[in-house]
């Protein structure tokens, strides 16, 4: 029920490894990203709901840090509290032990409706989500329809509101689970299917190719209000891009059973993360069309905003690094960061700048 994993391994390399045994971890919902970077911010993807965030099932780290030395944090208890959230703050990590968990099979995928059924779609989905189990987690992808080869080609380029799912406990109880959901008005295209996790985990591979441009913008909600879904749907149909895409996470469950002062990912009760992406290929010409785009529909989610996960923020400056960790949790994160890397060796990352609180005394466990 432990899997040990070196700081280059890929999610989707993690995953295959731990699927021979019928395991699994919460892992990112793309398999080509680094599990280092993901676990070291938090980690959301389909099992969080029922599983925790990856990194409330990171049990143990090694890693090399500012001065040259080497750590276990079997020793340092608190900077394992720090590198469940903190970033790459403290050093290069280069060896991550997870808990694992059985699973084998999941139940799920896209069910696509048209935009103009989003408004409706999503208040049912709202309702239908707040008595959802915690072995459901959903995504909810607004765009236009990728031309990808199981979706009919009638529909690549149509502006779509896509609710992805996935079910992790026993499938009849997930077929129960999902009915209203598919049910609702007339699907132009409903993918839900039982598959081996690690080919649901890659069902979203073809949309975040490597070589792309992309900028996005991230923001966590509670819920998603009436004006919020309004928002939505306006901006969506907005979209000149077929590659620019909205996704709607829905977080809870096991994520928000974990005391906010429990890891170095404070957010616990946030309800929804909401990532804007724009994408373009980069033998287009340079406009800002795109950038464009998703700054207009951030602002406008804004007054919604109850915070931001660290590893959705680009480079945005301090002011939102500190609103990713809040208060409490950025000082703490400080103090450590003054114990394993006073001179701030790791900054080119979301910094935790040493700076900023008052001096700590002695290294955890010495
Ligand atoms: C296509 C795509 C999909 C994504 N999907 C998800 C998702 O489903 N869930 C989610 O939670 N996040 C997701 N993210 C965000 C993701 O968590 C961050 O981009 C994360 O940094 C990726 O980890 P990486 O190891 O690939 O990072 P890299 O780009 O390699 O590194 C980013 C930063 O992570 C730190 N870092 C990396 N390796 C180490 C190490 N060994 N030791 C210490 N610090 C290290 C460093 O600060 C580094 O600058 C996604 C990102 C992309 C681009």
């Amino acid at each position: 029920r432990s899997a040990t994993a070196a700081g280059g391994v890929l999610w989707g390399e993690l995953d295959q490894a731990t699927h021979r045994f019928g395991l699994a971890t919460t892992g990112g919902i793309v398999t080509h990203t680094g599990i280092a970077g993901l676990t070291l911010g938090g980690g959301i993807g389909w099992l969080m709901r029922a599983h925790g965030l990856t990194a409330d099932n990171l049990l143990h780290a090694e890693l090399v840090t500012a001065d040259g030395g080497r750590l276990t944090t079997d020793d340092h208890p608190r900077l394992l509290w720090a590198l469940r959230g903190g970033g790459g703050n403290f050093g290069v990590v280069t060896s991550f032990r997870y808990r694992l968990h059985p699973v084998t099979e999941v139940l799920g995928g896209p069910v696509l409706w048209p935009l103009e059924d989003a408004p409706g779609l999503l208040r049912h989905y709202r309702d239908w989500i707040a008595e959802a189990p915690d072995e459901l987690t959903t995504i909810v992808a607004l765009r236009k329809a990728p031309p990808l080869p199981a979706l009919p080609e009638t529909l690549h380029g149509r502006l779509v509101c896509a609710i992805n799912s996935c079910w992790c406990g026993p499938p009849e109880a997930g077929t129960a689970v999902l009915a209203p959901l598919r049910s609702y008005g007339r699907p132009l295209a409903d993918l839900t299917g039982l598959r081996p996790y690690p080919e649901h985990q890659a069902l979203l591979d073809p949309t975040v190719p490597h070589g792309w441009h992309y900028y996005w913008k991230s923001s966590e909600v509670a819920v998603l209000d009436d004006d919020l879904i309004d928002v939505l749907v306006e901006h969506t149909a907005r979209i000149a891009s077929p590659r620019s895409y909205t996704l709607v996470f829905q977080l809870g469950g096991a994520i928000a059973r974990v005391p906010e002062d429990g890891t170095a990912y404070p957010h616990r009760n946030a309800g929804h993360a909401i990532n804007i992406d724009g994408a373009w290929l980069p033998q287009e010409p340079v406009t800002d069309r795109e950038t464009a785009w998703v700054r207009d529909f951030f602002h406008a989610v804004a007054p919604h905003q109850v915070g931001v996960y660290v590893n959705f923020l680009g480079n945005e400056g301090q002011e939102r690094v500190l609103a990713a960790y809040g208060e409490a949790t950025y000082r703490e994160l400080a103090r450590i960061k003054r114990i394993y890397d006073p001179e701030n060796v790791f900054r080119h990352n979301q910094n935790i700048d040493p700076a900023l609180a008052p001096l700590a005394t002695a290294r955890d466990g010495s």
